[in-house]
């Protein structure tokens, strides 16, 4: 069975790992050659080479009919978050790699590249999606200099990893690139919770990440009465449930505060300081917009009424990204041919799929999440849903071939 074959594949790189008794696979990490060189001998009997690109991506080309064949890009990443599952990334690049034996030496109008990106999560230097980035040719020197927390920088990184930096331009997309395609598994309910194995996701949501720092004035907890405190800790709180009834009040809306500290933090003292965070997200740009505009509004509502003061610093401010609607609905098309009911959702994640969209029509499709776990051991994929995204894949591929517009489309850039 085929699906079998590709969940044994992920729990085989799975076992590639920084960490002995758990999976943790970080950017350019010793794990990722194992992984890379695992690969390629999956990819080496279709008579597909690897290279592995400055960036420490790994990309092999099934060729298209023709030489100068327009191409087709599908993958995932390869890097994990620190006790990851074995699915998060991987089970795209296993599909991809899947897709290619199915089609058993065929040849298409199209060529298909799979890439597997070494950095999609963002765990070693803070900042996500290095991999994707390098294809768009925005790896650049900035982001070359970010530190590890041992005081590494990325270009050295690469270099360490056997790679050079210079060579950084080779990782580019081509002029040719016809698209980017992404099967992953949705990470969240919603599939399980409609009972479907499959989604076409037409949009990934934007965020804003903020900090929001009540001051009031910290004093005595038996002496100071109730009625003449600026408690920082008692307005936060009050505003945390506003954030949680104003995100149930809009449709698609999620609003969270994931984080809070407090200060000086003594149990006998009122809070002259309590900071939190707040991370807003939406599939519009414009519902996003106008819900962190009340958020923020409702905060200093509260902050003035308890006597406090309150500031904002935006850490993060991202817009939506829509797929490209042709490859949306040509995906809808593959699902209904697998005999399931096309799904239309947005992520609330990041993927890398919004970087390669930048330049190239880009799409994802997305696998049911049993009991919506990731970034988990727990995490998994059922045998037959992991079956019907295959078979939605190689529908999609037979429609791509034998529709004009599906491969003479190329870079829009
Ligand atoms: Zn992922």
């Amino acid at each position: 069975m085929r699906a079998a074959e590709v969940i044994a594949r992920c729990r085989t790189l799975a076992s590639f790992s920084e960490d002995t008794d758990r999976v943790r696979r970080t950017f350019l990490s010793q794990p990722m050659h194992e992984c890379h060189e695992q690969i390629a001998r999956w990819l080496k009997p279709l008579g597909i080479d690897v290279r592995i690109d400055a960036a420490g991506n790994i990309r092999g080309v099934h060729r298209g009919a023709q030489l100068d064949a327009p191409c087709l890009l599908i993958g995932s990443h390869l890097d994990t978050v620190p006790n990851a599952g074995a699915y998060d990334g991987a089970l795209g690049v296993v599909i991809a790699v899947a897709l290619i034996e199915e089609l058993h030496g065929r040849r298409l109008p199209f060529a298909i590249e799979v890439v597997g990106f070494s950095e999609e999560e963002g765990v070693r230097f803070g900042t996500p999606f290095l991999g994707s980035r390098a294809l768009v040719g925005r790896l650049d020197d900035a982001l070359l200099g970010t530190l590890d927390l041992r005081g590494v920088s990325v270009r050295k990184a690469i270099a360490q990893f056997g790679l050079d930096p210079a060579e950084m331009a080779h990782a580019e997309l081509r002029q040719n690139t016809l698209g980017y395609l992404e099967f992953h598994i949705e990470q969240g309910p919603v599939l399980e919770n409609l009972g479907l194995p499959l989604a076409a996701v037409e949009r990934i949501a934007g965020q804003n990440r903020l900090e929001f720092t009540f001051l009031g004035h910290a004093n005595h907890a038996g002496t100071t009465p109730m009625h003449l405190r600026c408690d920082a800790i008692a307005g936060a709180a009050e505003w945390i449930g506003a954030v949680e009834r104003t995100a149930l009040e809009v449709s698609g809306l999620v609003a969270t505060v994931g984080k809070i500290d407090a200060k000086p933090g003594a149990t006998n003292v009122i809070a002259g300081e309590a900071r939190l965070t707040l991370d807003v997200r939406h599939s519009s740009d414009d519902i996003r917009a106008r819900a962190l505009e009340n958020l923020t509004h409702q905060a200093h509502e509260i902050a003035t009424r308890r006597g406090l003061s309150v500031r904002e610093a935006t850490v993060l401010n991202q817009r939506a990204v829509a797929m490209d609607p042709f490859l949306v609905s040509e995906i809808e098309r593959a699902i209904a041919k697998t005999g399931c009911t096309p799904h239309r959702m947005a992520s609330g994640a990041g993927h890398d799929a919004m970087i390669l969209a930048e330049k190239v029509p880009s799409a994802m499709i997305f696998l049911r999440t049993p009991g919506g776990i990731s970034h988990d051991p727990a995490e998994s994929v059922t045998q037959s849903d992991v079956e019907k995204a295959i078979e939605c894949g190689l529908h999609l591929l037979d429609q791509l071939a034998s529709s004009p517009e599906g491969y003479k489309r190329t870079n829009r850039a």
